[in-house]
């Protein structure tokens, strides 16, 4: 960015992610994605004159959860307010929020960015029910409504002004989604809509301490769209500050064709959404020994993780880094290491032949828990070079996983043992050389990056079986003869 000296950008994000909850906030109803419209609408969805709303408490715990992940503080006494505004997915003619005290007041989400840490300030996080779907591309002239998904639970996820660059908000809505899918309280998917992000931008000069004025982008629905649509936006703002215009605060939408924003309204300075406390839903308050009992649910966090097989097992960043971008993988390699000290060796699996077999057979980590045993045999196995780690991972591993066939049974019925003899080695490794004469010739004159090719060779008409480090050493014994 030309400018990046003249002018610091600041960020606030609000992210909306749907609780992974079976029913709605407020009533029985579905909240499964992708039913027939309309489909998941009993009158209470609908706000029909006489009907109660009641919370679901899953909701609560899972808001609870994702505030005590971010250490937030829990609000212990709350209520639901009535916020009004008319929309025609808005059935009710009100959305049910929190308002004055919304669940989680701050906490923070630890981000890096090229390599440094940081955290991003909460403002808080709340509860609140999601509207209806307003669909303009079915029919050219009307706007069809499917109210599925009104009433479903949300939690509004705040931050500060805090953030400065298009990649902080990238880490950040990264390890949101990967929070909530860890904590199991939303699915993070962000093209189905469980989690949503509006970005509120603003430049000042470098240095000043008071904001900006901001715009919003609404309903940025990739994580990808989001870091454009920032970056759009601070060149957009600074160029209207550079032209000497005066920035008016905005509700922007982003066009996916071209990365770019577009005006859908001027904000007008105070909406008056008439809030007032719900009265059909009485307030709630929650105790310490109901927090207490949340927490004791919660798992061990990404990072917890990163620092203990950091400091424990002598894992690498990356390897940490990787192991805890999903849980259950975190969950298989903290189970398989309770009985294996091959820590590293481990991880390589889980990296390259697991992660691959999972891919081609749509298959999950729970149905491998049952394999750890023959697992550890293979590590054994190529540890003690009685395998290679190609024919351990390409072949006994596929051969076997599924089945409760022994490892060492597998490879033997298959020849691919390795055969540690210096004798039987000897004899390939001559056999190779008589049969390369002029290669050999090549090698002693100094193309010492022959001895890949001899390798090679040996491995061909040993049909694998001979061990590589083995092989090399002869080689080079004999090639120095
Ligand atoms: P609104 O009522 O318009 O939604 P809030 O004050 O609740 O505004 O803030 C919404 C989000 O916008 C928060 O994430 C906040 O950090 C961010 N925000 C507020 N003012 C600014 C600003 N001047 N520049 C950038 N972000 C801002
Ligand atoms: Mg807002």
């Amino acid at each position: 960015m030309a400018d990046g000296q003249k002018y610091e950008a600041v960020i606030g994000l609000e992210i909306h992610a749907q609780l992974a909850t079976e029913s709605k906030l407020f009533c029985g109803d579905a909240t499964s994605f992708g039913a027939e419209p309309n489909s998941h609408i009993s009158p209470i969805t609908l706000g029909h004159p006489g009907t109660l709303p009641k919370t679901n408490k899953k909701a609560v715990e899972y808001a609870i959860k994702m505030g005590i992940a971010c250490e937030s503080a829990i609000e212990k006494n709350n209520y639901f307010a009535r916020k009004n505004y008319f929309y025609p997915d808005l059935p009710k003619g009100y959305q049910i929020s929190q308002h004055t005290t919304p669940i989680c007041v701050g906490g923070k989400v630890a981000i890096q960015v090229n390599g440094q840490s940081s955290f991003v300030q909460l403002n808080r996080i709340h509860l609140e029910e999601d509207a209806g779907k307003s669909i303009h591309d079915i029919s050219p002239t009307d706007t069809c409504v499917d109210l599925n998904r009104a009433g479903t639970p949300l939690i509004e996820i705040v931050t500060e002004p805090c953030l400065h660059s298009a990649e902080e908000a990238f880490q950040y809505v990264t390890e949101v989604r990967k929070m909530v899918r860890w904590l199991g309280v939303c699915d993070g998917n962000m093209e189905e809509g469980s989690l949503r992000c509006d970005a509120n931008i603003s430049v000042r000069p470098t240095g000043s301490t008071t904001l900006g004025t901001k715009v919003e982008v609404k309903n940025l629905n990739s994580i990808r769209n989001i870091k454009k649509a920032i970056e759009f936006e601070i060149e957009r703002l600074i160029g209207l500050v550079e032209a000497g215009e005066t920035i008016i605060q905005q509700t922007r939408s982003f066009d996916a064709n071209n990365d770019t924003t577009f005006a859908i309204r001027d904000k007008e300075d105070a909406n008056d959404y008439r809030y007032f406390p719900d009265p059909d839903l009485a307030p709630f308050q929650l105790t310490d020994n109901y927090i207490h009992t949340i927490k004791e649910t919660i798992p061990a966090l990404p990072n917890q993780l990163k620092q203990e097989w950091k400091t424990s097992l002598g894992l690498s960043d990356y390897d940490v880094e990787q192991l805890t971008e999903n849980k259950e993988e975190a969950d298989f390699y903290g189970k398989w290491i309770a009985s294996t000290k091959h820590y590293k060796a481990a991880v390589n699996w889980i990296l390259g032949p697991i992660r691959e077999y999972l891919n081609e057979t749509g298959k999950t980590y729970p149905t491998l828990y049952e394999s750890i045993p023959q697992l550890n045999e293979l590590l054994e196995l190529v540890e003690t070079n009685q395998l290679s780690f190609s024919n351990a991972t390409g072949k006994v591993f596929k051969g076997i996983i599924g089945t409760n066939k022994k490892a060492i049974q597998f490879a033997e019925e298959h020849q691919l043992v390795q055969n540690n003899s210096t004798d039987q080695i000897s004899l390939w490794v001559e056999q190779v050389l008589a049969a390369n004469p002029d290669k050999v010739q090549e090698y002693k004159k100094g193309k010492k990056g022959l001895i890949g090719l001899f390798v090679g060779e040996v491995k061909k008409i040993s049909k694998g079986q001979a061990d590589p480090k083995m092989t090399t050493q002869l080689l080079e014994q004999k090639l120095a003869q």
